[in-house]
């Protein structure tokens, strides 16, 4: 295994993207409530942004680099006048992160103009991409892949068009489509990724997860459903199943750490669920120790749960620099030693002297997991027990989620000794795939768990090594 270097933007696996949508049938302008909404799933991508609006006529948007408060201000979204919007937020999985890969992404067909945004990965965009032999691409993202497939379609109906566009795609997609009159939300026929309906006052609102219906006062209206296709026009809404018999199969990872804890999923608050994770690891990997910290934020509610069925204390131990955000810095040798302590630092009163329980949502490469074992050891920790609230991560995700080869993960080279030895921890436990399935009140046949267990539900093309900057 690689050494990997380590800086802040390295701890964890990335999401990919967040998607937002609200049609209003009294003509309100919503691209505020979308402002707000993408502000509430910047958690999901920070890389880029972008809102488009429809009145009924014509678009008007834009989308940039960067956070979404860095992109649009009041004078902007001033601008931006219609009773249909979306919006997306983005962390790159196909094509680099670079203005022509941001979303949505608008395209004119003779459907009138379409925009897209899309939450997940597709695993045959070679193929589809050679379908298209003389579209002229403006960036390297499956998404345009999507949207040319849509713009190029021989139906002459739009609805037809669409079922023939997304039953030529594989892998993981929630995407929130807008035309001139149309909003329309889909999944792919897994569900690989969350999408879910609320109603506020005279919209509906689409959005990645729920806490983006909550920051504009939507109410939880219920989850677009795996192959589902939820059209809103005029005449209101409507639903169309437009693919059935494949097995659901939700990233259990959403559970574990991508999704935002006051998020709800089947009426349960991922903290919620996070909280039961923890205390399963309790009951199977048990320790000795004086006090339980996490490695904040996602571990915190794993801890709780740890704490309260071991009885430990949970405490604050680390504390984490939430200012810290993207840095386009170049990392020096002198920043790379400096590695993760530009993102936590201990508490040294809490620690000194302690055998602490420290939990974590996953370990990726291992090398952060190091460090933060250091920094501990450095403040005066007396023994240091690593527990994590998922599984190992042995595979690939190809589904959405940036994590590195099979090379670069530790859990796919070395054994649970090895590991431990590794991230120089006393004792290192993981949560065993039978406890997450049960915490999360999901079966293994409903759920995705490939990184975890290899089942890929969409079979992995041989040789798909990296999505990524597959045409670049
Ligand atoms: S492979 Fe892992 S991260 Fe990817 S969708 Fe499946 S469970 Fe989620």
């Amino acid at each position: 295994m690689k050494d990997s270097r380590c800086c802040a933007s390295e701890l964890k696996l990335k999401d990919a993207c967040g998607v937002f949508g609200v049609y209003s049938f009294n003509g309100a302008n919503l691209a505020k409530p979308t402002y707000y909404g993408l502000f509430s799933l910047q958690h999901r991508g920070q890389e880029s942004a972008g809102i488009y609006v429809s009145d009924g006529r014509r678009f008007k948007g834009r989308a940039g680099m960067g956070l979404v408060n860095m992109i649009f201000n009041e004078d902007n979204l001033k601008e931006l006048t219609g009773h249909i919007a979306i919006g997306h937020v983005r962390y790159s999985t196909t094509g680099s992160s670079i203005l022509e890969n941001a979303q949505p992404f608008v395209i004119e067909s003779k459907f009138g103009p379409i925009a897209v945004a899309h939450n997940g990965n597709l695993i045959n965009t070679k193929e589809l991409r050679d379908h298209l032999p003389d579209y002229k691409f403006k960036g390297t993202t499956d998404t345009e892949i999507i949207a040319a497939l849509l713009a190029n379609s021989p139906e002459s109906d739009f609805e037809a068009a669409l079922i023939k566009t997304l039953a030529q795609c594989r892998g993981a997609f929630s995407l929130i489509i807008m035309t001139n009159d149309k909003l329309v939300a889909v999944r792919d026929p897994h569900g690989i990724r969350p999408l879910s309906i609320g109603k506020l006052d005279d919209a509906y609102v689409f959005s990645s997860e729920t806490c983006g219906l909550d920051v504009v006062g939507a109410v939880f209206v219920r989850d677009v459903d795996a192959g589902e296709l939820v059209i809103i026009d005029a005449q209101g809404l409507r639903s169309k199943t437009w693919s059935r018999g494949e097995r659901e199969a939700m990233c259990v990872f959403e559970f574990i750490y991508f999704a935002r804890p006051d998020s709800l999923i089947k009426g349960r608050s991922f903290h919620d669920i996070r909280v039961h994770l923890g205390k399963y690891l309790a009951v199977e990997q048990p320790a000795n120790a004086d006090m339980v910290i996490a490695v904040p934020d996602s571990g915190i509610p794993a801890a709780i749960g740890y704490a309260s069925e071991s009885g430990i204390p949970f405490s604050e131990g680390l504390i984490k620099n939430r200012y810290i955000g993207r840095t386009f810095i170049q990392p020096t040798q002198a920043l790379r030693d400096i590695g993760v302590k530009m993102k936590l630092n201990p508490i040294r009163d809490a620690v000194r002297g302690r055998k602490i329980v420290l939990m974590d949502d996953s370990i990726v490469r291992g090398t952060t997991s190091r460090q933060i074992v250091r920094l501990l050891r450095d403040c005066g920790a007396r023994e240091v027990h690593f527990r994590v609230s998922s599984p190992p991560i042995m595979h690939s995700c190809f589904y959405g989620i940036d994590t590195p080869s099979r090379a670069d993960l530790i859990a796919a080279n070395l054994s649970v000794e090895g590991i431990r030895k590794y991230i120089e921890a006393d004792s290192l436990g993981y949560l065993s795939l039978k406890s997450l399935t049960k915490a999360i009140n999901l079966p293994a046949d409903r759920s995705c768990l490939a990184c975890l267990n290899g089942e890929y539900p969409v079979n992995i093309p041989e040789r798909l090594q990296s999505l990524k900057l597959f045409f670049e």
